[in-house]
């Protein structure tokens, strides 16, 4: 069976195989890469780290949005850092999610000794219960929350007895293989985010995975930024950091802004009030039970996600000062309009969730109309646009007011943004001083401007890759050696909702 990888070429010199040796040691979008080796073909023979290095490959997560997994390789063994989807635009019919083809990564199955998460979005666990325990069996490694999700995950599935699954505490550190692994608190749009400073014999790799930072997060505390600069005081090789933001220079915002904007609004509007939100933004959902307690409302949560997701936070204790959400949205029914607030999931216009059902008036929901207002608490994923404007147009066909995301409320913002813009960047990039920066976490455009912001920032070279490239450091220096070829695989969800494999790029069906 023929598998065809879905990198556009882009005619860059590097990306040409193989080069030649004037071309190699040009500049590779500007940073100086040295030494740069003859750029392999890895086939099945994937190479073997040794112990004077540490090799990077990041699966996905790079030139798109979505499907975060990056593999260390180290002294012969290897770990995988998140296993996430990206979500599939409206071009591949019935196409639910896209992730890397795991069994491509057969070759070092026997050496892979742990995947550890990051945190409990989408694009970093989405693929775990597809994949795990039946492509692949290593142990899990994640925070309890997203244990948690994991677990219930699991236990859907059936799988559970079958998974090693283990829990670290935030700002824990643990063995892996021959990585020594220090978790380090940091703040984004989920409950306990961390960077992983992954220790090796050639050196520490700081992944920082998903961030901003959040002076009051409301859900945990702020970033351990003592902790980075202890990281960088030891000496960093190399930072595989977040991207999503690195073109913008925002302002510093944090969820206690929007918790207030909350405030002001249910108590300002005499109708009824939802917010819609990505179900595990457990401080959103948190902030709008806040606002509703201080304005009088009760409130309801509408979505199995993000009712999944209230309770295990609750179970963990992260929700103790936060007042009860009411068991069902239809015990909303029959209250005054102005006593009654919801959460909703569905902010990317998804046709099966609460959002979206609440357009259409479904009799299990409230029913909104003229005087009632909707927030989209959330930012429109890039490819969602339709699908979003097509729920709001129904909604505002109603008579409810939508207010969008980049909107505000007496001067407070309706919606913060997870990730670090520019400032907050170089902010890190101050503390952890890595020697390399390898951008990730973001398309193109985005990763060439956290490029060159990393290099203002200090660092001997930024490295823009690409999926499946493999990136060799070691004290010598840090070069892209080759690639090896992992396609990737369609997943769709059967009218059960379980989850299908729809095909491999390329190829109509398995
Ligand atoms: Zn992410
Ligand atoms: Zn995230």
């Amino acid at each position: 069976m023929k598998h065809t990888d879905e990198r556009i070429p882009s005619g860059d010199a590097a990306r040409v195989k193989p080069v030649d040796r004037a071309a190699a040691e040009t500049d590779r979008d500007g940073a100086t890469v040295l030494p740069f080796n003859r750029y392999t073909d890895f086939g099945s023979h994937w190479p073997v780290p040794a112990q004077g290095e540490v090799l990077v490959v990041p699966l996905g997560g790079l030139g798109r949005i979505g499907m975060n997994w990056t593999l260390y390789g180290h002294a012969g063994r290897w770990i995988l850092v998140d296993a996430g989807i990206a979500f599939a635009d409206e071009t591949l019919e019935g196409v639910d999610a896209i992730i890397p083809d795991p069994a491509f990564l057969a070759p070092i199955m026997d050496r892979l000794d742990g995947l550890v998460v990051t945190h409990a979005h989408e694009d970093h666990i989405g693929a775990i219960d597809r994949v795990w325990p039946h492509v692949i069996g290593c142990p899990i490694w994640a925070t309890p929350y997203a244990a948690a999700m994991l677990e219930r995950r699991f236990d859907e599935a059936g799988t559970l007895s079958e998974i090693d699954l283990r829990t670290y505490p935030v700002g824990g550190s643990f063995e892996v293989g021959p990585f020594s692994i220090r978790s380090v608190r940091m703040t984004h749009s989920v409950p306990e985010p961390v960077a992983l400073a992954i220790g090796t014999a050639a050196g520490t790799v700081l992944h920082t995975g998903d961030w901003k930072l959040d002076p009051e997060p409301l859900i945990g505390e702020p970033a351990d930024l003592d902790a980075l600069r202890a990281i960088g005081d030891a000496g960093v090789l190399a930072m595989l950091c977040d991207s999503t933001n690195a073109h913008k220079s925002l302002p510093r915002t944090s969820e206690a802004q929007v918790r207030e904007a909350f405030k002001r609004l249910f108590a300002a509007r005499k109708g009824q009030v939802a917010v819609v939100c990505f179900s595990t933004n457990v401080a959103r959902l948190a902030s709008a039970a806040v606002a509703a307690e201080s304005s009088g409302r009760q409130i309801a949560l509408a979505g199995r996600s993000i009712r999944n997701s209230e309770e295990t936070a609750r179970s963990l204790g992260l929700l103790d000062s936060v007042p009860h959400f009411l068991a069902e949205p239809a015990h909303l029914k029959g209250l005054d309009r102005v006593q009654t607030a919801l959460v909703c999931t569905g902010a990317q216009g998804e046709e099966r969730a609460a959002l979206a059902k609440l357009a259409r008036g479904d009799w299990r929901l409230p029913s909104f109309g003229p005087g009632d207002t909707v927030v989209l608490s959330a930012r429109v994923i890039p490819g969602n646009e339709e699908a979003v404007d097509k729920v709001v147009s129904k909604l505002r066909s109603r008579g409810v007011e939508v207010l969008m995301g980049d909107e505000s409320f007496e001067g407070a913002p309706l919606h913060v943004s997870g990730h670090p813009g520019a400032d907050e960047l170089r902010e890190l990039y101050g503390l952890v001083r890595p020697r390399f920066a390898i951008p990730v976490h973001g398309t193109e455009m985005h990763l060439t401007a956290h490029a060159r912001l990393a290099r203002e920032s200090g660092v001997e070279a930024a490295l823009v890759t690409e999926e499946a490239e493999v990136i060799r450091l070691s004290h010598a220096g840090a070069c892209v050696t080759g690639h090896v070829p992992v396609p990737k695989l369609h997943l769709a969800s059967d009218e059960r909702g379980n989850r299908v494999v729809l095909g491999r790029h390329g190829i109509a069906a398995v």
